[in-house]
């Protein structure tokens, strides 16, 4: 078991933490309490085919239920979802009673399409209501839902269309990005196509946007079917806990998508523990996460998380600039948000605008702004929490986990952060830092990688979706010694327990001998105040093995001249000498405008490094802005 950590604590995190390790069956069982079920568990976790882990055996419940239909009597008429467009000027608030009924109505078209318990149902949408309705719906009656992020083009969505194989697809006509309109049907027409496997059925949301035309004895019309079915009422179909709830593939940034499955129950109860423990959730508030509904922080805390909490959820579609940078802002004082939930990259966006967008606005609801999902620099961290005054709780967690494995727990009691970490461990997760070859806990301060001792807690991933081979092969096989789940991160923890995450495993740059994570060269060349953001990456060297080479993107958006940038390269470098010493001072460090990242935000350092060494960057489904490796490119060969 981790070393306890060591603060000011009253002990309430420590007892309970200690409590989850020593005695999970005890302790979930009590978490089970936060949730409705149908029929109670015989058995809280059945781990007799390690390293599988069966929660609440025996059990029945509902996701639907626990999000909706349970909060009838008493919140009814209270606000449930929130849908806010800056896209297309729209806002719109569904009280539970409301979203009760159309969730009712989704589901009595999936029934007429012929859905039953255990189909697929994939969800490929904008950020509109119709999307949540659809991600409902399936719970409700039992259909395993897969969402494809609406940003992935028609190859992305092939590949996933053959994996899952959904009875019915649920669509529209486009999305909307900046105020253009981004259609999607002739992306999906064209992603049946080149599947080998077809749906029976395409629902489609009609927003008016962009004319598509509608495939005859296929496409069915939501609006059409909404109207001949508006006072359907579906009853909630009770399922095991161990039943699959959905599929979600992972952001493929060091590879394939895995089609991440989760169940029933253990989602619930842990979702349910992460609301009230690590993210300060209290119903009848309200709790905003900038996230899409095609990521896991979606499925989690745009979705589910906050309606099981028994509060309203707001569903934002649009940019985080636009029509200015005080926008979030704008949406927590109009609707009172209590909890914000964003990314780091997001916030690296705004870092670029006027600061005074964010202080314009009436922020007294906000409790604290959660990041999550990648590294959070300490500037942008400082940044951000001197820009609105409020506690900035970084967490870490995986598509895979479903909830955060490492967070500072202030839902618990008062737990001071610490700069750069996203905190201690979070109850449930046996995690520790483990040397790569003897998978014995490193010493604090110690590099090795992050893992987890199995069984996983309840919420995290059941299986990689049809394949549990590939499940144990990828997670549970990276030690020789023995089964450990593997997060594929560095980190280290230091003597009061507090983890800092120091990059992937297959990003580490190892010059002439020595081991360095991308992410502390990363945040040290981040810290000159030129840098709005960088990216870092192991490139071959004759000689030292590999050198460690630089893309930053700078705040002002003037273009430097050679000899500037000269003279800002040398002071980055120096800045790193100062730091981490010369051994990590990067070779080189270009100035580019956009850095290649996943559709999720995330930094695509293996297709930088194979750029810089010529190779081909191989499978680019998930990147967002396909240009940005010409300008790494374009970098590395001067004209
Ligand atoms: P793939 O597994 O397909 O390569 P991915 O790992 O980017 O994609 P996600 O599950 O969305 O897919 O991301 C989880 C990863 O994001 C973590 O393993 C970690 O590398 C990073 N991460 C998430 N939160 C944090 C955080 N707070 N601090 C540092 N890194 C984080
Ligand atoms: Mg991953």
């Amino acid at each position: 078991m981790v070393k306890p950590v060591n603060y000011q604590s009253d002990g309430t995190y420590q007892n309970l933490y200690e409590e989850s390790i020593r005695n999970p069956k005890g302790f979930w069982a009590r978490q089970a309490n936060l949730i409705d079920w149908h029929k109670p568990f015989d058995k809280v976790l059945d781990d007799s085919k390690p390293p599988f882990a069966a929660w609440y055996v025996g059990g029945e419940t509902n996701l639907c239920h626990n999000a909706v239909d349970r909060h009838l009597a008493e919140q009814g008429d209270k606000p449930a979802l929130i849908f806010v467009s800056t896209e297309v000027d729209q806002e719109r608030v569904y009280t539970f009673k409301q979203l009760h009924e159309e969730v009712q109505i989704a589901a009595a078209m999936l029934q007429k399409m012929g859905v039953q318990k255990g189909d697929r149902v994939l969800i490929y949408m904008p950020m509109i209501p119709e999307a949540t309705f659809a991600m409902l719906a399936c719970a409700r009656i039992g259909a395993i839902h897969s969402v494809v992020f609406g940003g992935f083009a028609s190859h992305s969505l092939a590949s996933r269309i053959e994996d899952a194989q959904p009875k019915v697809i649920v669509s529209a006509d486009a999305g909307s990005r900046g105020g253009k309109a981004v259609p999607y049907k002739p992306l999906l027409d064209e992603a049946i196509e080149r599947s080998s496997y077809k749906p029976a059925s395409v629902l489609m949301v009609n927003r008016g946007l962009v004319p598509f035309e509608a495939v005859t004895g296929r496409d069915q019309d939501y609006a059409k079917l909404h109207a001949e079915l508006a006072n359907a009422k579906v009853p909630v179909t009770w399922l095991k806990a161990t039943d699959s709830s959905y599929i979600l593939y992972t952001s493929g940034t060091t590879g394939k998508p895995k089609g991440v499955q989760r169940d029933v129950g253990g989602y619930a109860v842990a979702l349910a523990a992460s609301m009230k423990h690590i993210f300060m959730g209290e119903k009848g508030k309200t709790f905003f996460a900038t996230s899409d509904i095609g990521w896991v922080v979606g499925h989690s805390y745009i979705v589910y998380g906050p309606l099981i909490a028994g509060m309203a959820t707001v569903m934002y579609e649009g940019l985080p600039i636009r029509p200015d940078a005080g926008i979030w802002w704008k949406i927590v004082q109009d609707y009172q948000v209590s909890v914000l939930f964003s990314a780091p990259t997001a916030v690296r966006v705004l870092k670029k605008q006027d600061p005074a967008y964010l202080s314009k606005y009436d922020l007294s609801s906000l409790k604290a702004l959660f990041l999550a999902g990648e590294p959070l620099d300490e500037t942008t961290s400082d940044w951000i929490s001197g820009a609105i005054g409020k506690p900035i709780v970084d967490n870490y967690w995986q598509t895979e986990t479903g909830w955060p494995i490492l967070a500072v727990q202030r839902g618990i009691e008062a737990m001071p952060g610490k700069l750069g970490s996203p905190g201690v461990p979070v109850f449930g997760f046996n995690v520790n830092v483990l040397d790569e070859d003897t998978a014995q806990p490193c010493k604090p301060n110690e590099k090795g990688v992050v893992a987890i001792e199995g069984p996983l807690p309840p919420g995290c991933m059941q299986t990689v979706w049809g394949d549990d081979e590939r499940f144990v092969k990828t997670y549970w096989s990276s030690f020789k010694t023995r089964q450990v789940y593997s997060t594929f991160d560095w980190g280290i923890r230091d003597e009061d327990g507090y983890f800092f995450i120091l990059g992937r495993t297959d990003d580490v740059i190892n010059v002439a001998g020595h081991r360095l994570g991308t992410r502390e060269i990363e945040e040290s060349i981040s810290s000159h105040p030129a840098v709005a953001e960088v990216a870092v990456v192991g490139v071959a060297d004759s000689v030292k093995g590999q050198v460690a080479v630089g893309f930053a993107i700078l705040k002002s958006s003037n273009v430097l001249d050679a000899a500037q940038a000269k003279t800002l390269e040398a002071e980055i470098m120096k800045v790193v000498d100062g730091q981490l010493g010369a051994v990590a001072r990067p070779a080189r460090v270009y100035f580019v405008n956009v850095l290649p990242k996943t559709r999720s935000g995330k930094l695509l350092r293996r297709s930088i490094q194979a750029v810089c060494e010529g190779r081909d960057p191989g499978d680019m489904t998930t990147i967002d802005d396909p240009t940005a490796l010409d300008q790494i490119k374009g970098a590395m060969t001067p004209a």
